[in-house]
């Protein structure tokens, strides 16, 4: 993409930004001063990307071609990008999961150089002045972690910054989110982590976490300025704790515009794999029955969402949830338990007790079985023979992460189902044959709707994300899924096809957003067209 370059070729090859390594052209050397500062022979970008390749086809482990690619971004973000966009499905689990909870372990054994915004909460009353620090004006985009639950690896401190910097990579990777408007931003309240409090390496600050009003002042402060400094940019909450995370969002998302993947993205990326479902099982949403086993902050996210989206559909918001009937380790969740949170009691239900899981499934008879548990192995054999007799096409998406923890595997849920189970897990299984029939089975990755969503705000300035942004947004991934797909029973797009698959539902979701009058600029006449040219293109711009 264009950039102006800055005036001497030393600061043009020092900027990741500027930076087009042996790529500058003899006449860029000329006119730049880089004479003698390269090797003479100028490279193609796709040299380069081929050099990259073959450096990474050296290095052992997932964690060093992490560490590689990281010291490409610092260096040359457009070869970085250009790498990446050759083949996310490969560079995925490199620069993010699984990977990156790695490199956030060891974050401060390996740091190398700094990425981002560090605001610690010694900051506290200073830090709009710290933003100021920040050297771009135009940040319309920020993922921002504590880092207290970073994936399913807990409370990371500081080194939770990975995260918001993986994240980014894939906002831009996946969608062409411009990687000049974006910002990771770690905010620092100490850790709860004994091992990194005695660790002397530990880049963060040695205190316990700052809870409390302390906490929401500090968070309110850092709102407020980023609000001065960046008006109108859009902050994604990542990865914080679940009490936390919920009364953040809900301050903030009716007063600017903002987000949680962890819970709006979860959510809708189940509801993509069910709206894909349905187009095999043939049925509407209102006329599902869903039961999950699991009544966390992830069942009950994705059962809101689903709830909400069979409302345009006809169903009063109180019938739409008695569809999504939730079974955790208490057993049903039912109006006559005493144990229910506050967000678990819209789900329950007037109901005897109900001694297994399988029973359930007998009694309730659903369309679907969404296993959100942290438990493997609780999609059974009994479980699922059930649900094949109950329905032609049963849908099971044990959605527990990591692949250890699955509630079965894709192999068990077609085998125990004569290959008729519509399936799709948390974490990836391979494709595989079962009785002569291949399966091709998709991952719940929310990878499918946080870039596009990313790209639709930018592109509409949003004020605001609504939920009905993330059911437009599910649709659209839905939507994409071919049929040769679903024969296969991939219910997603394939990985390979990310950025169409985002820029098509960023169009949709942008759509959606001119529609609630919710934009901050006009509806141009062709809203996919200007999308596409605002995405970003791992190409180098001309120098000067
Ligand atoms: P959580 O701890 O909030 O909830 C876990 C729930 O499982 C609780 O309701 C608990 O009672 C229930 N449970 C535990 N043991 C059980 C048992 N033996 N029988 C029945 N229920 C049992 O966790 P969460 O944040 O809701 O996440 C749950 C899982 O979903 C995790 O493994 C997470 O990785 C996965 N997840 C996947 C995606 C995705 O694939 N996109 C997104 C979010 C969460």
């Amino acid at each position: 993409m264009a950039v102006s370059l800055p005036a001497t070729g030393h600061e043009v090859l020092r900027d990741p930004r500027t930076n087009k390594g042996t790529a500058f052209s003899s006449h860029e050397r000329a006119s730049l001063g880089l004479e003698g500062l390269l090797p003479p022979v100028p490279s193609t970008l796709e040299h380069q990307v081929a050099r990259i390749y073959n450096e990474l086809d050296n290095v052992e482990s997932d964690l060093g071609r992490y560490l590689l690619l990281s010291d490409l971004q610092s260096r040359n973000e457009t070869l970085f990008y250009a790498v990446l966009m050759s083949d996310p499905a490969r560079f995925m689990p490199i620069v993010y999961t699984p990977t990156v909870g790695e490199a956030c372990q060891k974050f401060d054994h390996i740091f190398r150089s700094a990425r981002g915004l560090y605001l610690p909460i010694t900051a506290s009353g200073n830090i709009e002045q710290w933003l100021s620090h920040w050297p771009v004006d135009n940040v319309r985009f920020i993922v921002v972690t504590d880092g207290e639950r970073i994936l399913g690896l807990g409370d990371l401190g500081v080194g939770g910054m990975g995260i918001p910097i993986g994240k980014l990579a894939l906002y831009t990777c996946c969608a062409g989110v411009p990687p000049e408007l974006c910002l990771p931003i770690t905010l620092d309240v100490g850790t709860e982590n004994g091992e990194l409090l005695e660790d002397p390496l530990y880049l963060g600050l040695r205190q316990r976490r700052t809870r409390g009003q302390d906490y929401m002042a500090f968070i309110d402060e850092f709102v407020l300025a980023v609000q001065k400094r960046w008006p109108g940019a859009c902050i994604q909450w990542e990865d914080f704790a679940n009490f936390n995370a919920v009364p953040i969002l809900a301050t903030y998302r009716d007063r600017i515009c903002t987000y949680n993947d962890d819970i709006q993205g979860t959510a809708a990326v189940a509801l993509a794999g069910l709206y894909a479902a349905l187009r095999i099982t043939k049925g509407k949403l209102t006329q599902q029955t869903f039961l999950f086993l699991g009544a966390g902050s992830a069942a009950t996210g994705i059962a809101e969402l689903i709830a909400q989206a069979m409302v345009p559909e006809g169903l009063d918001i109180k019938e739409a949830r008695r569809r999504t009937i939730l079974y955790d380790v208490g057993g049903l969740v039912t109006n006559a338990r005493q144990d229910l949170t506050d967000f678990q009691k819209p789900f329950a239900i007037d109901h005897p007790p109900v001694a297994s899981f399988a029973r359930a499934v007998r009694q309730f008879r659903p369309t679907g079985i969404i296993g959100v548990s942290t438990v493997p192995h609780l999609f059974d054999q009994e479980v699922i023979e059930a649900m094949a007799a109950i329905n032609e096409r049963p849908i099971i998406f044990p959605y527990s992460n990591p692949t250890s923890r699955s509630e079965c595997t894709a192999q068990e849920a077609y085998l125990w189902s004569d290959g008729r189970a519509v399936f799709a897990s948390g974490s990836p299984f391979p494709p595989l044959d079962v009785e002569g029939r291949h399966f091709v089975p998709g991952q719940g990755n929310n990878v499918y709707i946080f870039p596009a969503m990313g790209m639709a705000i930018l592109a509409t300035q949003a004020s605001r994300v609504t939920d009905s942004m993330f059911i437009v947004a599910a649709k659209a991934i839905a939507e994409q899924v071919r049929d040769e797909h679903l024969a296969m029973g991939l219910i997603y797009p394939p990985q390979s096809s990310i950025l169409e698959a985002s820029l098509h539902a960023a169009f949709r979701i942008a759509e959606h957003i001119y529609d609630l009058g919710l934009a901050g600029n006009d509806r141009p006449a062709d809203i996919a067209a200007s999308i596409s040219s605002m995405a970003f293109k791992p190409v180098y711009g001309n120098a000067p």
